[in-house]
Order: structure tokens, then sequence, then C-alpha cells
């Protein structure tokens, strides 16, 4: 089971580094499209350069089962963020961009650390604004003998036509669902066509690497991981993103339903997110998986 980078020619694998590099001078590597060039140092909505941003990195054991297994998942946490949400359970992080500039081969450093250390994969938390630079360290770290697969841990509020350049790169997707309802998404997260940009993203992700699967110890190898954290008062809308993937995506998707929203960040301007769920609210949700006849993970 190799990785899907590992079969892509290196000349091929270039050219994608270079076309999503020329992307950077009018920034549109995510839907925000801020157009700004990054390259000479501008910055746009989500406040990144041209060099990489990283929080941490370490073998994480708080992610899926089929991302731990015994040695845990290679987490490299990326700063900053492209979207805004007011209630963000990595603020320090997202928000307020508490990370350090690091070099393409202080990247690939840390990949190849974690494969040393024994991680199943290499989990990239919050890649999208960072695309092309992971890109161009994958490159370097590929030379030195990464072979891990590369987990793309996403908000979903990604660019279709970057998807697109990722194709035969990216081994498992794992997108965050947050909202089906767009007004609430604007309201809590300051973007308009939340829900309409994440479904045509996970018709692309699942048509690159289909359902998730694992190997015979358990540990997923390749596919689409859908994450879906329940807010208070339905204000996810569960439902209607259920709907969608029973519907256009696949009943075998691999859904993780997550219960532990609390109120972080602004949340506690907003009465209605300013509490845990209840486990009346949880039950709820997840009866809804099983009238759409889908697999939880
Ligand atoms: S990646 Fe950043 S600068 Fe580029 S379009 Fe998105 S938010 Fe704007």
């Amino acid at each position: 089971m190799s990785t899907r980078y590992l079969k892509l020619s290196k000349n091929e694998l270039n050219k994608r580094t270079d076309k999503l590099y020329q992307k950077l001078e009018k920034c549109d590597i995510c839907p925000k499209k801020c157009r700004v060039n990054r390259l000479k140092g501008e910055k746009g909505y989500c406040r990144i350069g041209s060099l990489p941003i990283v929080s941490s990195f370490h073998s994480h054991f708080g992610e899926e089962s089929v991302l731990v297994g015994k040695r845990g998942s290679g987490t490299i946490f990326f700063a900053g963020c492209n979207l805004s949400c007011v209630y963000c359970q990595n603020y320090e992080i997202s928000q307020l961009k508490a990370g350090q500039e690091v070099s393409f081969e202080d990247l690939a450093e840390m990949m190849i650390e974690l494969q040393r250390q024994g991680c199943h994969n290499i989990n990239l938390v919050t890649p999208t604004p960072q695309v092309p630079q992971i890109i161009k360290a994958l490159e370097i770290a590929i030379e030195r003998g990464l072979r891990l697969p590369l987990v793309y841990n996403t908000n979903s509020y990604d660019s279709t036509e970057v998807l697109k350049l990722l194709d035969g790169i990216v081994d498992i997707y794992m997108p965050d669902v947050k909202y089906s309802d767009e007004k609430l998404a604007l309201k809590y997260s300051l973007v308009p066509d939340y829900f309409e940009i994440t479904k045509r993203n996970l018709k692309e992700m699942h048509f690159q690497v289909g359902d998730l699967k694992c190997d015979k110890n358990g540990i997923a190898f390749a596919g689409l991981l859908v994450r879906h954290l329940v807010l208070p008062n339905n204000l996810a809308g569960s439902e209607k993103i259920f709907e969608f993937i029973a519907k256009e995506i696949s009943k075998n998707t691999f859904l993780n339903i997550m219960d532990q929203y609390y109120p972080a960040y602004q949340a506690f301007d907003f009465p209605e997110l300013a509490r845990k769920i209840t486990d009346e609210e949880y039950q709820k949700v997840l009866s809804l998986t099983e009238k759409y006849g889908l697999n939880k993970g």
C-alpha cells in the first residue's frame, strides 16, 4: 500500500508545486480570494505570508482510532486560518496565530521526524492557506525518504481548483463539515457560501480517494473521513449535512460525530453558543445517521 504521492512522477509533483505557487502572486488559494501578492510579503485574510508557520508537531493520540493506531498520528498544527469561527476550539493557533515561521527544509524535517517516531501518517491540521508551502516541503521530505500517508485535515473551506491540484498527493481527506445553513455560517464564521463550497469539495475529495480504507490492523491508509462537531441548539444543521452525504457522497462515508463542543474564544458573546451540548442533543444527531443509513465511525 504505497502512498499516492510516491506514485506521482517527480516532474508532475514539481509542476503542481509551481502551479500552486503561481496562485500566491494573486492569492486565490482559498475561496476568500484576497488577490494579494503573498510572494512579495502582502498578507490577506489568513495573515500567512510566503513561508510556512507551524504551531507545533507531535505524535497525537487524540485523533480517530483509525489514524492513531498504536503509534499515534503525526500531527502538524499550522498557525492561522481562513475562517474566523467565533467559537473556535483552537483559537490560540488559528486566530492568535501562535506559531513560528519555518523554512521548507524545517517543515520537511518535521515530517521525517514524525515518521522516525513511528507515526502512522502525517496529519496536516488547517493546511488550507499553506498548501503551496506544504507541497514544496513534501517534495524535500520525499527526497529524504518520506512514505507515510498524507492526511488533509481541513475546515472544508477550500478552493476546489486547489483540491484538484492535490489529486494523487493527498491520501486521506478529513474535512470538518461545520454547518448546512449559510446564514449561520456567515454569522459565526464570516463566510457567505460555506455549505455550497463544502458540498462541492466533498464531491471532489470523494471522487479522488473514495470511501475510507483501512489495512488489516485497522489503520486508515486512504479515503474520506468526515468530521462533524455538534453545536448547541442544532446550530450546525446536522440533518441537511447527513442527507447530502447519504444521497450525494456515499452511505459508507466514515463519519465522526463529535460531542466535545465547549464555548471558547468569543462564544460567550452569543448566548445560543454559550454552553456545551446536552446528551439529548447528541443522541438526537446520532439517530439521524440511522435515518439516512449512514455508517458512524
Ligand atoms: S489563503 Fe489567505 S490570503 Fe489566500 S485567499 Fe485565502 S485567506 Fe486570502
